[in-house]
Parts: structure tokens; C-alpha cells; sequence
């Protein structure tokens, strides 16, 4: 049996490594490692699992997963240590925010994980003022400011966990509402080698980023890890011979070696401002936390004009709106075609867990899609399962990707005003992986699931061109 299933998993594996097509597949196998691990993975999920028939024993550990609440005894525990497990518990399950809600009857507290909210804990009413109060008091706010809203933070050690927590507490009908945001940067950054890029991706990337002027853009929403990618292409070129400088509202981590400002705008310390300084500071890489406004957009263009590489992001969903939207800050269009040198776009899905991840074979439904926008047969997937050791299957995030580095053709399309539609055609005729195919590579590869991708990705902007499968997808 096991033998069989390994003959599969190769199989499938091999089908996507042969697999010649225009997509560039043949390009985009996840070989930063990360690739041939997952084939270890799959084989040896293969041996733990015996087979999808005889896996319904998993299926209770998925339904009792939402019992799955902090226990802790108020009665019997002071508020200070109910108070620091609580925090512990989040921070040992990588949540990113944790939600204390007044309720009528209690206190709710919510972890964010993976981008999902769901409740851990329910406080008794006789405690909550206290555990509220603790909160307040170990983020150095007011404790007997109930009315106004406050922002606050928790910078400490407790046992071996260094906690770093922007805390904001809002007063709601029911009382106050904290909610703490967990920074954890530290853990994210550890290069561009392991974001999860395509092997195509990957090249594109290290091209842009051995230019010595021009603009990269990183974007996606709010949430989508735009910091983590920008922080990862800083680490890359943060070495000793050059000057980095940073503006960033907030600065969301330090790292050494950069020269860090954060805005502050209540004394008028604007990006704008900051970048004017900046420029008299003998810069060779310039970091812009975000592109807002048109006169950033415009500095940001002259810099990378008058010699220096300029890194930002800004908030748009794919590398066709990005254009359009620095056209709508009123950038010159022929600055805009000359400095512009690639642009990264990004969402998070959820990655499956490795430890209980399994096969299962594809349905019509998913062979049509594979087929359709991979030109691949695949036979089966990954499906999350659930263990103790993540979240109903999942375990932790992965970004789809799509990267597009401007070529000569497309910076005179930009130059020349080519029309959206045009240009589109223009960028995916080129070796251009859509965000949305991506995806489907890296279901393929066993890093997430239909499901995941299918939330993530605008159909409008991704498929438009076959409504056949657009209905389909939207009728599923
Ligand atoms: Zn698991």
C-alpha cells in the first residue's frame, strides 16, 4: 500500500516537473528547497497516513478543535499570572492580535491566527475589570482613564519569551475593548530564500534587486506581509558599503545597520519631509514604508531618477492597478516607464500543515481548473486534516506571489499610455505567473488548498478573458 501511494506522489510530482507548457511550469518548480522538501513531506505523510479511506479517525480531532480554549481557573489563580498565560498561550500559537471583548455576561478573548479570529477564552464578569485593569497597567496606561480611547505597549520578558505588544484599548457601550497587536518580526525575517518564491520569481528578484537605481514596489492589502518581503529585500542589500535609510510610520523592526526614521506627524515630520532630509544624507537605498500621497510618489520617482534604488509599497491588489495608480498620483508618465524596475504583488494564503496533510484525489471541478490555467493534469492534492499541532489543518501562512519586472516594451507601453487592456496583454503574454496560478503551483506543491486560493484571488482581475470558467468557479 505504501508503495503504491509513493509511486503516486512521484507521479505527481514528476507529471509537474515534465509538465511543458506557457505557463513555465518547467520554470516554476519551488526549488529553494522548500520544493524538495515538500516531496519529503508528501511521502512521508503518505507512510503516517495509511490511506484517504482509513483516515476517518482524524475527523474528530477537526470537530473538537473549537473546545480548544485556554483553561484557566480565575477562582483559584492571581490575575498577574491569568493575565501572562494568556499572553504566553498567544505568542507560543503565533496569533498576530489578541481581542479582549466585553461581552453582557463575560469577557471574550480572541487570538488572530493565521488571519483567522476565533475565540480561546471566556473571562466571568467578576474578573474582567481586574484582568482589564492588569492589561492596562503592564502597557503603562491610564487605569483610571475608562472614557477615551489609549494606546499603550508591553515590552518584556516573561520566562524565556520576549514580548513586544502594541496595545489599544477603546471604549465600548459594554466597557473597554483591549486589543494587543503581538510584533514579531524576528521570526519572519530570515531571507528572500525563504518566501516561498517560484524558481522564476526568485531570478526575476535578484535581478531587480542588483540594479543600482530604480523603483521596486511591493503591494497587497493591509495584512498581505508586505512588510516581511521589504524587510527580506533590505536584508539582502544591507551590507557595509551602503548607505541605507529607511522612513516608515510605524517602524515595525529594527534591524541593524539601517538607518531607521519614523514619521511623526503631530510635529509635522511627514514621508515628504523626512525624504527631502534623506536625500542630503548621501543615500544609495532609500525605503519608503508606504506610498500614499502624490508628492511621496513624486520624490520617490526623482530618487530613483538622480541614482538611488528606492524600495516601497503601496496599496493596490496586482501590477496593472500599481501602475495606474502612480499614474492617478500624477507621476509623469515617462518618469514612471524609466524608473520603475519591478513590481512584487502578494496575499497570504494559509499553509497546510506538514505533520497531517493528506491526499486525496482532485474532483472534475479542480481537474478543469489545473487544466485550464496550469495546462497540467493533476490527480490529486493535499487536504488539511487536523492535529494538535495546528489549526484544523493549517499551520502558519504562505504568500502567492506574482513579480513583474519591467522590460523595455512594457516601460514604453507605460511612456506611450497604452490602454489597461492592452498593457494587460502585454505583461501575462510576457513570462508573467498571475497571482492566482501561483497558487495553484503551490497547491500542486502541497503548501495550501483550493479553498485558500479561491478567497485570496479577484476572479475580475485574474480570469476575465474565459467567463466559462469564471461561472464555474463562481457557481461552485
Ligand atoms: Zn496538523
Amino acid at each position: 500500500m505504501n508503495n503504491n501511494m509513493d509511486n503516486n506522489a512521484n507521479n505527481l510530482v514528476n507529471n509537474s516537473m515534465n509538465s511543458q507548457n506557457n505557463t513555465g511550469y518547467n520554470q516554476v518548480n519551488y526549488n529553494t528547497n522548500y520544493y524538495n522538501n515538500a516531496i519529503q513531506n508528501n511521502n512521508q505523510t503518505i507512510s503516517n497516513n495509511q490511506s484517504y479511506q482509513n483516515n476517518q479517525n482524524y475527523g474528530n480531532y477537526y470537530n473538537n478543535q473549537y473546545q480548544d480554549l485556554i483553561n484557566i481557573d480565575f477562582a483559584n489563580t492571581p490575575i498577574v499570572e491569568a493575565a501572562n498565560t494568556i499572553l504566553l498561550t498567544a505568542s507560543s500559537k503565533s496569533a498576530s492580535d489578541i481581542h479582549f471583548d466585553p461581552a453582557t455576561d463575560c469577557l471574550k478573548v480572541r487570538f488572530r491566527i493565521d488571519g483567522v479570529l476565533e475565540t480561546y477564552l471566556h473571562v466571568p464578569n467578576i474578573y474582567k475589570q481586574n484582568l482589564t485593569t492588569r492589561l492596562k497597567i503592564m502597557s503603562g496606561m491610564n487605569i483610571t482613564e475608562t472614557r477615551l480611547p489609549q494606546d499603550g505597549a508591553i515590552k518584556t520578558t516573561i520566562g524565556n519569551t520576549n514580548l513586544d505588544m502594541r496595545v489599544s484599548a477603546l471604549p465600548t457601550k459594554k466597557g473597554e475593548k483591549i486589543v494587543i497587536r503581538i510584533l514579531d518580526y524576528s521570526k519572519n525575517i530570515k531571507g528572500i530564500e525563504h518566501l516561498y518564491f517560484s524558481k522564476l520569481n526568485f531570478a526575476k528578484i535578484n535581478k531587480m534587486l542588483s540594479v543600482p537605481n530604480g523603483i521596486i514596489l511591493v503591494t497587497g492589502a493591509t495584512g498581505s506581509g508586505k512588510s516581511t518581503t521589504v524587510y527580506s529585500f533590505l536584508q539582502k542589500l544591507n551590507t557595509p558599503d551602503t548607505n541605507i535609510i529607511t522612513v516608515e510610520d510605524p517602524v515595525e523592526m529594527e534591524m541593524e545597520g539601517l538607518n531607521q526614521v519614523q514619521v511623526n506627524s503631530e510635529i509635522g515630520l511627514d514621508f515628504a519631509t523626512v525624504l527631502r532630509s534623506i536625500l542630503r544624507q548621501d543615500p544609495n537605498i532609500i525605503m519608503i514604508g508606504e506610498i500614499r500621497d502624490s508628492e511621496t510618489a513624486q520624490i520617490a520617482v526623482r530618487a530613483s531618477i538622480t541614482g538611488h534604488m528606492v524600495v516601497s509599497t503601496i496599496h493596490t491588489n496586482n501590477s496593472l492597478n500599481t501602475i495606474e495608480r502612480l499614474l492617478d498620483m500624477d507621476v509623469e508618465r515617462y518618469l514612471l516607464a524609466s524608473s520603475l524596475e519591478g513590481i512584487v504583488s502578494q496575499k497570504l494564503a494559509r499553509k497546510l500543515c506538514d505533520k497531517c496533510k493528506r491526499f486525496r484525489p482532485t474532483t472534475q471541478f479542480e481537474k478543469t481548473i489545473f487544466k485550464n490555467f496550469l495546462n497540467m493534469d493533476v490527480n490529486q492534492i493535499y487536504e488539511p486534516v487536523g492535529c494538535p499541532e495546528c489549526n484544523r489543518g493549517y499551520k502558519g501562512r504562505i504568500a502567492i506571489q506574482e513579480v513583474l519586472d519591467i522590460s523595455q516594451d512594457i516601460r514604453d507601453a507605460i511612456s506611450q499610455g497604452l490602454r489597461k487592456d492592452e498593457l494587460r496583454k502585454l505583461v501575462y503574454s510576457r513570462d508573467v505567473v498571475s497571482m492566482f496560478q501561483d497558487g495553484l503551483y503551490k497547491i500542486v506543491a502541497g503548501f495550501t488548498t483550493l479553498d485558500e486560493i479561491l478567497k485570496l484571488v479577484e476572479l475580475d482581475d485574474e480570469v476575465s478573458d474565459n467567463k466559462e470558467i469564471t461561472d464555474m468557479i463562481t457557481k461552485r
